[in-house]
C-alpha cells in the first residue's frame, strides 16, 4: 500500500481536468484546510489561491458566518427535497431573495446541484415551453467558441473547446459562434468595432442559414471564464442583443462565474448593460460552502413557463437535492456576506490596483496582453508580441509558469496560453502583492527558459 498522501491520491483517485505530465512532474497538492485565501497542504505548505479554488471561494476558505450559518441549518433541519408541492422555508427565502437581487422586476427560480446542471435545466425548460407552444422544432441551442458551460453531455455540447471532440461531443443542434475577443480574432487592420459589426453579421446568417424557427436560445457568459478570461469586445452585447431579439431567441446569461460580485456588480450583465431572459448561477451563489446551481427566470419566460407546466400538468424534472435547505440557507448567508459586507465593494475598490500592476507585468516582450475586469483577469503569454505568435505548445509555458507558481507558494491556473488570477473577494492589499510578487517571480523563471 503507498505510504504518502500524494502515492495515495495518485493510485486511487482518477483526475478530472489534470494535466497528466504537469501532475508526473509535480505532484499532487493534497489540502488539508484554509484559512483566508490561503490553502494548507498535508505537508503545511500554505499557497495563496489566486483561483478562489474553482472561481467559487469568493469569501475564502474559513468564513466563520458561512460556517456558522451552514451549521444552524445542519441543526435545524438537514435535508429535503422540493418535489411534490413540498420545499424547505429556506428555499422559499432564497427565491425570494434570488429574484429581489436580479436584474428583473418579478421571476421564479429552479434549483440544482451545480452549473452544468443549471445550464442543462435551462436548455431542457426551453424545449419543454418551446414544445408546449407549439413551436417542438425549436431545439437548437447558440453559444459561441471558448465557452465554458460545463460537462454533463448537454452543457459540455454548449462549450466551445475543441477537447469536447473526445467524447464525440458536441451532440447535434449545438451551434458555436465566434468568440468575441478582438485582440486574438480580430483580423489584419479591423477595428474593434468593424470586428462587433463581422460578429453581428455572423449571427445573423448564422439565424438565418439555420432557420429562426429551429433556435431555442442563445447563451452566454457576459465576461468568458474558463475561455481563458474573456471580456466582450467594446458593445458586443449592444450589437447582438437586438438581432436574437428581432428573431425571438431567448438570451440567457450564464453568470456561474461573473454573478455576484466578480466583475464588480451583482451581475456580469450589468456590468456589460445587457438584460437577459434569465441567469445561471452557481459557484459564487453559496460562496463555494455548498454545491449548488439556480436558474433565475425573468418575467416573461416565468409567466410563458407558467403556462405551459400548467397545460401539461406538471413539470416533469428536478434533482433529490434541488433546493436543499442547508445549501439554500448558506446562499442567503453568502449574497449578504458579498452585498453586504464590504466583499463585492473590495472588488470595486482593488480592481484599478489589480489592473495597474498587470499592466506594468504585461511590459514584459513574452506578455500579449492582458485582459480582464473586478476581480478576475488574465495574462497571456506570446512567443513574440509584436506578432502575437504563441509559444510552441510543446513548452506548455503556462503550465511550467502556474507550476513555478505553486512552487513559491501561489495557487494560479493555466489556461490555453494564459494564467488567471481570480482570487477570492477578501483579498488585501498585501495579499495582492504578495500575489503579483510571486507571479513576477515565476515569470522572470519561465520566460528566461523558454525564451
Ligand atoms: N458555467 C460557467 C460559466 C462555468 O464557469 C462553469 C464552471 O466552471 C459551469 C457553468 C459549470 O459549473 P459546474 O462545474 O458547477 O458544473
Amino acid at each position: 500500500k503507498p505510504q504518502s498522501w500524494e502515492a495515495r491520491a495518485e493510485t486511487y483517485s482518477l483526475y478530472g481536468f489534470t494535466d497528466m505530465p504537469s501532475l508526473h512532474q509535480r505532484g499532487t497538492v493534497v489540502v488539508t484546510h484554509g484559512e483566508g485565501p490561503y490553502i494548507v497542504d498535508v505537508n503545511g505548505r500554505r499557497y495563496l489561491d489566486a483561483n478562489s479554488g474553482l472561481w467559487n471561494m469568493v469569501a475564502g476558505f474559513d468564513h466563520k458566518g458561512l460556517i456558522d450559518a451552514a451549521k444552524a441549518q445542519y441543526e435545524r433541519f438537514p435535508g429535503y427535497h422540493a418535489f411534490f408541492g413540498r420545499m424547505s422555508d429556506q428555499t422559499v427565502m432564497l427565491s425570494e431573495k434570488l429574484v429581489e437581487v436580479s436584474p428583473f422586476d418579478s421571476g421564479r427560480v429552479f434549483y440544482t446541484n451545480s452549473g452544468s446542471e443549471a445550464n442543462d435545466t435551462m436548455v431542457k425548460m426551453l424545449w419543454f415551453l418551446h414544445a408546449a407552444e407549439g413551436k417542438p422544432q425549436k431545439r437548437k441551442i447558440l453559444t459561441r467558441w471558448n465557452a465554458y458551460h460545463g460537462v454533463t453531455a448537454v452543457s459540455a455540447s454548449m462549450t466551445g473547446k475543441p477537447y469536447n471532440s473526445v467524447f464525440g461531443l458536441p451532440l447535434p443542434g449545438f451551434v458555436h459562434l465566434t468568440c468575441p475577443h478582438y485582440w486574438r480574432y480580430g483580423e489584419e487592420g479591423e477595428t474593434e468595432e468593424q470586428f462587433v459589426a463581422r460578429l453581428a453579421r455572423e449571427l445573423e446568417e448564422t439565424i438565418q442559414r439555420e432557420g429562426a424557427d429551429t433556435i431555442a436560445g442563445f447563451f452566454a457568459e457576459p465576461v468568458m471564464g474558463a475561455g481563458g478570461v474573456i471580456p466582450p469586445a467594446k458593445g458586443y452585447f449592444q450589437a447582438i442583443l437586438p438581432i436574437l431579439r428581432k428573431y425571438d431567441i431567448p438570451v440567457i446569461s450564464d453568470e456561474v462565474i461573473c454573478g455576484f460580485g466578480r466583475t464588480g456588480n451583482t451581475w456580469g450583465c450589468v456590468t456589460y448593460d445587457f438584460t437577459p431572459d434569465a441567469i445561471i448561477s452557481s459557484k459564487n451563489l453559496t460562496a463555494g460552502f455548498f454545491p449548488m446551481g439556480a436558474v433565475i427566470l425573468g418575467p416573461e419566460l416565468s409567466k410563458r413557463l407558467e403556462t405551459a407546466i400548467e397545460a401539461i400538468e406538471e413539470f416533469p424534472h428536478g434533482f433529490t437535492a434541488s433546493g436543499h435547505p442547508v445549501g439554500c440557507a448558506i446562499a442567503l448567508k453568502a449574497i449578504d456576506v458579498v452585498m453586504n459586507e464590504g466583499l463585492a465593494e473590495n472588488v470595486r475598490r482593488l480592481a484599478p490596483r489589480f489592473e495597474e500592476r498587470l499592466k506594468h507585468i504585461a511590459e514584459r516582450p513574452n506578455i500579449g496582453e492582458y485582459r480582464g475586469i473586478g476581480f478576475m483577469w488574465a495574462l497571456e503569454a506570446v512567443k513574440d508580441k509584436a506578432s502575437k505568435t504563441p509559444f510552441d505548445g510543446n513548452l506548455s509555458v503556462s503550465e511550467r509558469i502556474a507550476n513555478t507558481c505553486t512552487d513559491l507558494g501561489l495557487i494560479c491556473r493555466p489556461l490555453g496560453q494564459s494564467v488567471v488570477l481570480c482570487p477570492p473577494f477578501i483579498l488585501t492589499e498585501a495579499q495582492m502583492d504578495e500575489m503579483f510578487d510571486k507571479l513576477e517571480k515565476a515569470l522572470d523563471k519561465v520566460f528566461a527558459e523558454v525564451a
